[in-house]
């Protein structure tokens, strides 16, 4: 157990590098790998951005972070041709309070009060704040948002900063989730993308697949084993079966999105990111899908960066740990554009171009579930992660060592003088998110009307 952290930088250059499907994406990369050693441009350039965000999807169910079914062969052949983070945290464990994140650049507390789901689910995201978009669209791209999440959308305006903004999911309540089909979603892309012509963009893609109802069509329904979209401990196997279905599902449909960025030979110029809000729990803690907990099987998502052509990153895997809370920052520098000086993520493409810098320890903070425990939050620094209250057992603190102990299931909380400091460390950036969010409440306390809220009821998305 170590608070100081190791040499989490490292270049995966123990597999063979497969020549893929997507192969603009990767052959070019290889050769550069060669040519250029780990040499990237610092910044400055104005680079298109693709960024696919996928709802619920856990890192460790893709192959490319080790799970042994083939549920990734399109994202895995993208990780190796770009950047992965090993250890990517969430800063929440559900969707609304990670997506304000990423487009705030601040921390879910210091943007929304602790609220239980019904309330949390009407506030919308405070005006003041400088979106990614709106700094984006200042930096004169064009900004497009594709969205087929129902909880995501401009009533609670999430819209800020998009030029358009297109909503894909279907009008018809809970079960209508996750069953956009892919071949719609692409087309929608594709529109846009060549709309887009020569400007400079920004595409926002919020793919929603994995969340639950789990009922992926066919093949992929039983592509690994008996399925069922039916929930219940008794199904965890079936539940399992289909998530991975979904994954898969949505995997075939980023693979098709790199080759016709690939087909357009927009691979010159854009960078895209693949990653997600948060991830999703099969009772490995007493607890299924998502909102409740800061284990990692909701907290560690992916993050796949695969830069333009001419970078030469092809298969770096990043150990040291990073965040939602980097994503604008990292963002507004592939946009050649400078974050604002108050945020406290950075710009991830220091993990190849300073190493040293990159490594040094920090705190990532989580918060923000929708549990009874509205007020429970965490901190990971290093191997280390510390939940202030875990969902049971008397709402204990818990201290895990994630090196030793991925699974979450030792508590070194009480053994431990780490518990002393982290808690403390924890506090005081609860502390100081309240204090930057009680100026913004001030100024900005609106909530949803009743008609609004009665939409979204209708979206399934207050079940
Ligand atoms: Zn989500």
């Amino acid at each position: 157990m170590d608070l100081e952290g190791h040499s989490l930088v490292r270049w995966r250059r123990d597999r063979n590098l497969r020549l893929p499907r997507v192969a603009g994406w990767v052959g070019s990369t290889v050769l550069l790998l060669a040519v250029v050693g780990c040499g990237i441009s610092a910044g400055g350039e104005q680079n298109n951005v693709v960024l696919v965000m996928v709802d619920t999807l856990r890192a460790d169910h893709l192959g490319c972070y080790g799970y042994d079914r083939d549920t990734s062969p399109n994202l895995d052949r993208l990780a190796e041709s770009g950047v992965l983070f090993e250890n990517f945290y969430s800063v929440a464990p559900w969707t609304n309070p990670a997506i304000a994140t990423h487009i705030t650049g601040r921390y879910p507390r210091a943007v929304f009060p602790p609220l239980p789901l019904k309330k949390a689910i009407g506030i919308p995201l405070p005006s003041q704040l400088p979106t990614l978009a709106e700094r984006l669209q200042e930096g004169g791209y064009r900004t497009v948002a594709l969205v087929d999440h129902p909880g995501i959308n401009p009533e609670l305006r999430f819209d800020q900063g998009f030029d358009e903004w297109h909503s894909l999911f279907l009008d018809g309540g809970f079960d209508s989730w996750t069953v956009t089909e892919s071949d719609f979603v692409l087309d929608q892309f594709l529109a846009s993308l060549d709309e887009l012509g020569a400007q400079k963009f920004f595409l926002n893609l919020h793919l929603v697949y994995p969340h639950r109802p789990y009922a992926p069509p066919p093949p992929y329904d039983s592509m690994f084993g008996p399925s069922s979209p039916k929930t219940g401990r008794a199904r965890r196997q079936e539940m399992i079966n289909a998530y991975d279905g979904e994954v898969r599902y949505t995997d075939e449909l980023i693979g098709r999105i790199a080759e016709a960025l690939d087909e357009r030979r927009l691979t010159q110029s854009t960078w895209l990111l693949v990653t997600s809000d948060h991830g999703e729990g099969f009772w490995e803690h007493n607890q299924a899908e998502h909102g409740n907990s800061f284990f990692n099987e909701l907290t560690r998502v992916p993050l796949i960066l695969v830069p333009p052509q001419r970078e030469g990153v092809a298969g770096l895997r990043v150990r040291s740990p990073a965040s939602l809370v980097d994503l604008k920052p990292t963002i507004l520098g592939l946009a050649g554009l400078d974050p604002e000086e108050d945020l406290e993520g950075r710009d991830l493409r220091t993990s190849w171009s300073n190493p040293a810098e990159f490594e040094a320890p920090r705190w990532l903070f989580l918060a923000s579930p929708h549990s009874k425990d509205v007020e429970a939050a965490a901190v990971v620094r290093g191997d280390l992660k510390f939940i202030d209250r875990l969902p049971w057992r008397k709402a204990r603190p818990a201290l895990f060592d994630l090196a030793e102990d991925p699974a979450e299931k030792h508590n070194l909380a009480e053994d431990s003088p780490r518990t002393t400091e982290m808690s403390r460390r924890l506090k005081a950036h609860l502390k100081q998110c309240e204090q930057q969010r009680s100026s913004l409440l001030s100024e900005d306390a609106v909530e949803l009307d009743e008609e609004v809220l009665d939409r979204l009821r209708a979206l399934g998305y207050l079940q």
